[in-house]
């Protein structure tokens, strides 16, 4: 009889453990609290180390259709708008990295990870929701909100940022928030000036804030996001008057400005982040797993929180395609995935946080990191280590 996996969240790292599970033979139960699967916010740039992952799984094809494939990245000063860096995308990631790096609407992946793994034959659920967990006894068990009881041979977990179940298992407290605050917004190209179009990934570093702009959906919106330093008021992800961002762009070079001013609804997002994991006990106990932001939350300032999701699933589905449940058990199993993905994501969870200090700098620091960038080529912006590995 196929072993079995209990998945907690329905986001993208739960969908693809989903996906990745059933690639190994395993029968899946995926419970989402949400009355239905969904995804919030805008854009998401997926590198080669998480294309490739998607290619495997037969969903890249299907993406690619609605993504972008931006010709190149482009760092500019955000105060007098000059050009700092540039790397070549496009083909020649195609040819350096043997897969596309990619702009999509997160939506977009989200639908090509739900389609995928409903047609392996997952057993996806939503309006449940995952109360508590045990991980240690001879299966793994989750009770639903409610009181019900399930069981299975294993448990993925990925209940996300603010993960509850997490708590269970690691018991750390929750994320802590990192006093930087996104402003997304997703606006149709035909919308913009011609002279804020643009087919490219775009970072602009300004003094505490920087802003990247790209585009998705087969280039019909222009996805830009914001990040300023400053605490969010109550709530998350509620339309706003972006006042402190208007504020922050306010001696920004005048394409910046205008950029902002052309937005007409931003989203506000509280970035909370952790420390790097500092071991594998942080990824897996007993009969348990954690899997992207549960495990790892990161500041999006890599772009590689689900890339290193589609990762986790893809590292589980190697381990669990070797478990027989006898010779190999579950618990052995899981081990051998925390110990293939914590360092790695620690790396990225440290890369991310050092990119927030070096985009953000004011002063000589910002006289410094321009030269650097402009002595340094591409080789500064291309990350081999990154997305030639996964
Ligand atoms: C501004 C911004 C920009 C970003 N840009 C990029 C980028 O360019 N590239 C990139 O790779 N990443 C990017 N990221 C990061 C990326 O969005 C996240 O890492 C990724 O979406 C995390 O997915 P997840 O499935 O782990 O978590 P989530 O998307 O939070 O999913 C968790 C799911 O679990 C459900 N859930 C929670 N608790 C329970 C429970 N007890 N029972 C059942 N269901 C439950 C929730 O309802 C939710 O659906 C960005 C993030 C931000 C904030």
């Amino acid at each position: 009889m196929a072993q079995d996996v209990l998945v907690a969240g329905g986001g993208i790292a739960g969908l693809a453990a989903a996906l990745a599970a059933r690639a190994a033979d395993w029968e899946v139960r995926l419970f989402e609290q949400a009355q239905e699967f969904s995804e919030v916010g805008a854009g998401l740039q997926l590198g080669p180390n998480a294309t490739r992952v998607l290619r495997d799984w037969g969903v890249l094809g299907p993406l690619q259709a609605l993504a972008w494939q931006p010709p190149r990245l482009s760092v500019r000063d955000a105060l007098d708008g000059r050009v700092l860096g540039t790397l070549a995308l496009g083909a020649s990631t195609q040819q350096r990295y043997g897969a596309p790096y990619l702009t999509v609407h997160r939506a977009d992946l989200h639908a090509a990870l739900l389609r995928a793994a409903t047609e392996a034959g997952a057993w996806l659920r939503t309006g449940l929701r995952i109360a508590s967990v045990r991980v240690d006894g001879e299966l793994a068990q989750a009770h639903l909100e409610g009181g019900a009881l399930v069981e299975a041979d294993a448990l993925a977990i990925a209940d996300g940022v603010w993960s509850r179940l997490r708590e269970q298992l690691v018991g750390d407290g929750p994320a802590p928030a990192t006093g930087h605050v996104a402003y997304r917004a997703l606006v149709p190209m035909a919308q913009l000036p011609a002279r804020l179009r643009g087919d490219e990934v775009q970072a602009w570093l300004g003094p505490h804030m920087h802003l990247v702009r790209y585009p998705v959906r087969a280039g019909e919106a222009l996805n830009v996001v914001g990040f300023i330093e400053g605490r969010a008021g109550a709530g998350w992800d509620h339309a706003v008057q972006s006042d402190a961002l208007r504020a922050a762009a306010a001696g920004l070079c005048g394409e910046l400005q205008a950029l902002v001013e052309a937005v007409e609804v931003w989203r506000m997002w509280p970035v909370h982040d952790r420390e790097p994991l500092s071991g594998p006990a942080q990824m897996a106990r007993g009969r348990a797993a954690l899997l992207g932001d549960a495990a790892h939350p990161m500041r999006p300032y890599l772009a590689q929180g689900a890339g290193m999701a589609i990762e986790d699933a893809w590292t589980l589905q190697k381990v669990l395609a070797a478990c027989d449940g006898r010779v190999i058990d579950v618990p052995t199993t899981l081990q051998r995935y925390a110990l293939n993905r914590w360092q790695r994501c620690a790396r990225v969870q440290r890369r991310a946080r050092r990119n927030g200090w070096i985009f953000h700098a004011d002063g000589l620091l910002r006289h410094a990191r321009n030269l650097a960038l402009a002595a340094g080529g591409e080789p500064v912006l291309d990350l081999p280590w990154l997305y030639g590995a996964g």
